[in-house]
């Protein structure tokens, strides 16, 4: 299997290799390109490694600094989007791992199915903004659509127990995040690094963040309902502390079937890589009696509004979610530059939601221009 890694330096592409390293001898994967927006350091590392044939960077002028740093090899350096759309859609690969953060992911990835290569998706942003557009393309172009994200692949695998006529809802499970049990007065003050420390998950700043908010989890419940043609009000939010429990599904006669594994995005990702075959792991196996219990509860959207705004932009459809997600990544970057404080990102996505007026099923160009323009208002 030949793949080519979309954000190959983050927390996703960086666990993909080890993947890879893990398989070998027992599943060959060439890694045919990487890329990254600017850390040409550990590409160039990559690089050497692997041995990809191409390697993409998004930043132009760390582009022809790699192409000096690896001109004794034969990997050829592109650059910018268009290199971003070559490495996805032109390299010699079945497979694309679309693991950059955030809706610059987007358009490569609609260039990789378009150009009939199988998916591994780790980038929810894209199907948040471009649901229906994506899906569609998907079928057009017959290409394989493996969920990376933990929740998606834990209910992709529960599927597998029935029919989707059998199934009454998707029980979405969430860890909380690091501030699971607090009230809004005790989130005024919290700074980026209290939000930055996930208690089970080590992940991008942006996820993290977004877990902090329970954004990521409103992200999550588009990102299932696009996958898996379901309703938003059939999607239910489960907070499950323990991250043992990825996601379940209930079947029409109250069955439940979950997928449970230690927290490792390398279960998902191996599983995208080799699906329908399950290979040997490295990870640990869940040791039940050291764990003792599991615990659940709902989640709070009083104090975590982000869900609920998600869904609610889930539920308008349109444009509303590329408004509600472009907001959001603006209103990231500014707590992560410490310009705004944690519960004015809840409020910079609601007044931006407020301020736009919905488009009816949107091309991908309505969506590129909506999300240049609520970023730009809120930059
Ligand atoms: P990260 O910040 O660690 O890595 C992001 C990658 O994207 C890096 O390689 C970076 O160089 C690249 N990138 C960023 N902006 C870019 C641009 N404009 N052009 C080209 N490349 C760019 O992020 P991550 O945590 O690996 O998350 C990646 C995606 O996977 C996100 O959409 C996230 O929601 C999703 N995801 C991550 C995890 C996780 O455990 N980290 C779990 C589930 C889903
Ligand atoms: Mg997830």
């Amino acid at each position: 299997m030949k793949v080519s890694i979309l954000g190959s330096t983050g927390s996703i592409g960086t666990q993909a290799l080890e993947v890879v390293e893990d398989l070998k001898g027992i599943y060959n994967i060439e890694v045919t390109a990487v890329s990254a927006s600017s850390n040409i350091k550990l590409l160039e590392e990559q690089i050497r490694k692997f041995k990809p044939k191409y390697a993409a960077v998004f930043d132009e002028n760390r582009a022809r600094e790699l192409k000096t740093a690896v001109s004794d090899t034969t990997c050829r350096v592109v650059s910018g989007q268009e290199g971003l759309c070559f490495i996805a859609a032109e390299a010699d690969c079945d497979m694309v791992l679309s693991s950059i953060v955030g809706f610059a992911g987007l358009v490569p990835t609609m260039r990789a199915i378009s150009a009939g290569k199988d998916i591994a998706l780790a980038n929810k942003e894209t199907l948040v903004t471009a649901g229906r557009l994506f899906m569609d393309a998907v079928s057009e172009h017959n290409v394989r659509l493996l969920p990376v994200d933990s929740e998606h692949c834990a209910i992709f695998q529960s599927l597998q127990a029935g029919t989707h006529s059998e199934l009454k809802k998707i029980l979405l499970t969430a860890s909380g995040g690091p501030f699971f049990g607090r009230t809004a007065a005790d989130l005024v003050n919290v700074k980026k690094e209290q939000a930055l420390k996930h208690p089970n998950w080590s992940m991008g700043a942006k996820i993290t963040i977004d877990s902090a908010t329970l954004m990521n989890k409103g992200l999550e419940v588009l990102e299932a309902s696009h996958l898996f043609n379901v309703g938003i009000d059939d999607i239910e939010v489960v907070v499950q502390r323990e991250s043992i429990i990825h996601s379940m599904v209930e079947f029409r006669d109250k069955s439940v079937i979950a997928q449970l594994s230690v927290p490792s995005m390398k279960h998902p990702i191996q599983y995208a890589f080799t699906y329908p075959e399950r290979l040997p792991s490295p990870d640990k196996s869940v040791d039940f009696a050291a764990l003792s219990s599991l615990s659940f509860a709902r989640p709070d959207e009083h104090t975590f509004r982000c869900l609920t705004l998600a869904k609610a932009a889930g539920k308008a459809g349109g444009i509303m979610p590329t408004v509600m997600n472009a907001a959001n990544e603006a209103a990231v970057a500014k707590f992560l530059r410490d310009e705004i404080g944690f519960l004015d990102i809840a409020d910079m996505v609601e007044t931006a939601m407020q301020k736009f007026d919905n488009i009816k099923n949107p091309t991908l160009d309505d969506i590129i221009a909506v999300n240049d323009e609520v970023r730009n208002q809120l930059k």
